[in-house]
């Protein structure tokens, strides 16, 4: 099936306007016929819907998230005095100057670098993230967060961008753990999704290529491992899976993940001043999207994570990548897709996404994984 959204269309979108069109012009047998041969492909519409909810939840959590990136929480209520809520709100600061309302930002920039990298090289390759990362650089992209600029500007880089990263994060004393990892990071839970192992390789291989520290890559398998879950067991990760994933990876995760869960946005201290920017401020943010939010409140959801400042941009793009994995596009509001200035764009980038999983691994948006 396809939708038409305005000038672009998404692939497999859910049915519920043809079935109604259909009910309108036919017979009744007609229409039962037809519904029975669209139930057939349901897990198909649930599939190719996760990954458009993957793609549009990112890069509208980005967009959004732009509009108090930065801000404590403070400031956000001075500028909104009535909470910020839409694009066209964003104040023209300093910063935000330079972006249109409805842009997004690095985090979806290269977010779309993992996805050109594998349709580049048919499957995942830190070398091939790496030339895609350089490639963006060489534009002079509007923001960039340090570290990544740190690494991919060392000479070495795109030959080798492990040796750059680790010794980035050795040059830190071993205490860089941004969230420019994790920002990127949410495709790589439908690549490869129906096997688990390849979901959590392709995911630290691709966070290492900036990001070395253990919290960056531990919360990066996080986010991956609940998208593939949901895609191959149709179902979400529990608590104590994520706990499990979150200790083989570095103790100090698992506090943000029970804090997450805990249910108290105020709680996660998104603005705190020393602490903006830092992966596992971010993870908790996304996880208390994931824990909290359901299906019908997907706006408010993520504009309660963006009205309380901080990193809000990424905290964002995270966590709308999450939940529109968690409840399909379909849930998505309209008007947050088409307030995307790129939005035909990432429509294509999606749909070639779609195309390159399913000539990896014929039919593995139609197939039952877990018979
Ligand atoms: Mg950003």
């Amino acid at each position: 099936m396809t939708k038409k959204r305005n000038n672009f269309t998404l692939i497999g979108t859910e049915n519920l306007q043809v079935l109604g069109s259909v009910k309108q012009n036919r017979s009744l047998e007609e229409w039962k016929e037809q519904v029975q041969e669209q139930s057939k492909h349901s897990r198909k519409s649930t599939k190719t819907s996760i990954i458009e909810g993957i793609f549009f939840g990112q890069a509208i959590g980005d967009a959004l998230g732009l509009g108090t990136e930065f801000m404590s929480k403070k400031q956000v209520a001075a500028y909104y005095p009535d909470g910020y809520k839409f694009y066209n709100q964003m104040v023209q600061d300093h910063f935000r100057s330079r972006f249109e309302a409805g842009n997004w930002t690095d985090d979806t920039d290269q977010f779309l670098c993992i996805v050109d990298s594998i349709l580049a090289a048919g499957g995942v390759d830190a070398v091939a993230f790496a030339k895609e990362l350089r490639r963006w650089f060489a534009t002079n992209p509007q923001d960039i967060g340090t570290n990544v600029f740190r690494v991919v500007s060392r000479r070495d880089f795109e030959q080798f961008p492990f040796r750059a990263s680790q010794a980035v994060w050795e040059e830190s004393g071993r205490e860089a753990a941004a969230n420019g990892a994790l920002m990127r990071t949410t495709i790589l839970g439908a690549w490869q999704f129906w096997d688990a192992d390849a979901v959590r390789q392709n995911t630290e291989t691709i966070a290492k290529v900036t990001h070395w520290d253990p919290r960056c890559i531990g919360s990066c398998v996080i986010v991956t491992s609940i998208i593939s879950t949901l895609l191959r067991e149709g179902e979400p990760l529990s608590l104590n899976k994520i706990l499990k994933i979150a200790n083989r990876y570095d103790e100090r995760i698992a506090p943000f993940v029970i804090a997450a869960n805990d249910g108290n946005i105020e709680k996660l201290k998104l603005d705190e001043p020393n602490s903006i920017g830092y992966t596992l401020k971010t993870l908790s943010a996304a996880l208390w999207a994931y824990f909290n939010v359901p299906a019908k409140h997907f706006e408010k959801g993520i504009l309660a994570i963006i009205n309380q400042g901080g990193d809000a941009d990424t905290n964002a793009a995270v966590a709308g990548s999450l939940l529109g994995a968690k409840f399909g596009c379909h849930r998505i509001p309209e008007k947050l897709i088409e307030g995307l200035n790129e939005k035909a764009l990432l429509a294509e980038k999606c749909n070639a996404f779609i195309k390159k999983m399913e000539e990896n691994q014929k039919d593995c948006l139609t197939k039952d994984y877990l018979n």
